[in-house]
């Protein structure tokens, strides 16, 4: 393998952060540029014709690739570019992963995992609350090709877990246990141990073993990783912390190459790919992925212990440096390496008093979505959560009194000046 590939100086294994600046790229296959150019085309030539026929048998899984060459030669960018490539070689870097793939979203890639699994008949567990999209996809949409939706509260116990994954096994084959943790707004924790066990024992009663899934945009993988856990595949939106400039739309799925490497086939069938302009965006994004959720991690926390203290109104601030209820803490410390940027807080407010908290911030912007190197604002019952019927949305926890944050790259004390004039303006 040549050394654009190495990740070891002698014996010392070298830190990602370091290889996110190299891995994957050979600058002697473009001129020497040190940074790897946009590969604006649609296919790619053949040396000789066997080497087409060579290239197709490999991307269609009829034959396995040569090491470091799992995905074949380049065909046509439906299937596999340069820019993708180098993506994927550094995510799966990133989460400890054998391989990635990644799509053209984060709902596109939920989307081929399911397809790719999921059966007329089957049963799909997964945790509550979800992303509104994939809530969408799961129990909105899946029941119309016979596939089974079941849940469980993210916060269950191991006995809690096994006993729903028990029930729904009765329901139809349990062909996947999809979750998300942490969940947005609330940061309720899923416990991946206790998922892992459970799945063991419906392994050893039905002789079927469910794939397991985890939605890890929220704090991977600077703060989480899901494959060293045993999780199966660990999904993301590249569109918020990896990105992380919120200009552009792109997800991903990491794993073991025999789990991976049929879904990236159905990514080439659907025509899920992502393109090369973003791909080199995000690849750039990578190389500072580790110091902005550093970095906004901090400033969160910051942001967060002046919520919690604030002078003006009584706050329940859900950041998980706060948050101390015994799952949560014994989770956290299992398997968190830190508390992110992203949580909320809930105020005894009317959604008038919230919507005039949020008007007067200065810095903060008000709109969806996350993870971006700007602070963002959002009001989750009458936006993102708006679908849900109000009864199920307040025993989630998302009431109308509840905000959250994506703390971004600003100086923190600007941020907490931002929200202490805010709060005067309105609760003072
Ligand atoms: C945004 C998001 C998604 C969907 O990703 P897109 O890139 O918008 O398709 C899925 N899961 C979580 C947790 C998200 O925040």
């Amino acid at each position: 393998m040549s050394d654009y590939k190495k990740t070891k100086i002698g014996d010392r294994d070298l830190m990602p952060e370091t290889l996110m600046m190299s891995y994957g790229y050979d600058p002697r296959l473009s001129q020497g540029a040190v940074k790897p150019p946009v590969f604006l085309t649609s296919t790619f030539t053949f040396e000789k014709a066997e080497d087409g026929e060579e290239f197709f048998n490999v991307m269609s899984g009829r034959k396995p690739g040569p090491e470091g060459q799992e995905r074949g030669g380049l065909i046509y960018s439906r299937f596999n570019h340069p820019n993708v490539e180098i993506v994927e070689d550094r995510l799966a870097l990133l989460e400890e992963a054998e391989t990635a793939v990644a799509f053209s979203s984060g709902m596109g890639a939920i989307s081929a995992v399911l397809f790719k699994t999921l059966r007329p008949g089957d049963v799909i567990l997964h945790s509550t609350p979800l992303y509104g999209g994939t809530e969408t996809l799961i129990r909105g949409m899946m029941p119309d090709f016979g596939i089974v939706p079941r849940s469980f509260k993210a916060t269950s116990s191991y006995d809690e877990i096994l006993a729903a994954m028990c029930a729904a096994a009765k329901d139809g084959k349990l062909a996947m246990v999809f979750i998300e943790t942490p969940s947005n707004p609330t940061n309720d924790l899923v416990d991946f141990e206790a998922v892992i066990k459970a799945i063991d024992v419906v392994e050893a009663e039905t002789g079927h073993r469910p794939l397991s899934v985890c939605d890890n945009t929220m704090m991977g993988p600077v703060f989480q990783q899901a494959i060293p856990h045993g999780i199966d595949i660990a999904l993301y939106s590249l569109t918020k912390y990896i990105g992380g400039h919120s200009d552009l739309v792109a997800g991903a799925i990491c794993g073991a190459r025999k789990v991976v490497e049929p879904i990236r086939r159905v990514r080439g069938a659907m025509g899920l790919n992502l393109d090369p302009h973003t791909s080199w965006m995000i690849s750039r994004s990578l190389e500072t992925l580790s110091i902005r959720m550093q970095r906004g991690g901090e400033s969160a926390e910051k942001v967060a212990r002046w919520l919690a203290d604030n002078p003006y109104k009584k706050a329940k601030v859900l950041h998980l440096s706060l948050m101390d209820d015994a799952h949560t803490k014994a989770v956290f410390q299992r398997q968190c390496k830190g508390a992110g940027s992203t949580f909320a807080f809930v105020l005894d407010a009317s959604r008038k008093e919230m919507f005039a908290l949020i008007n007067a911030l200065q810095i903060f912007k008000s709109a969806v979505s996350l993870g971006g190197s700007e602070s963002l604002v959002c009001h989750p019952a009458s936006t993102t959560h708006s679908g849900v019927p109000a009864a199920d949305r307040d025993a989630s926890g998302v009431t109308d009194g509840l905000v959250r944050l994506s703390i971004g790259l600003e100086h923190p004390e600007d941020l907490i000046a931002d929200l202490d004039h805010a709060f005067k303006t309105v609760f003072g």
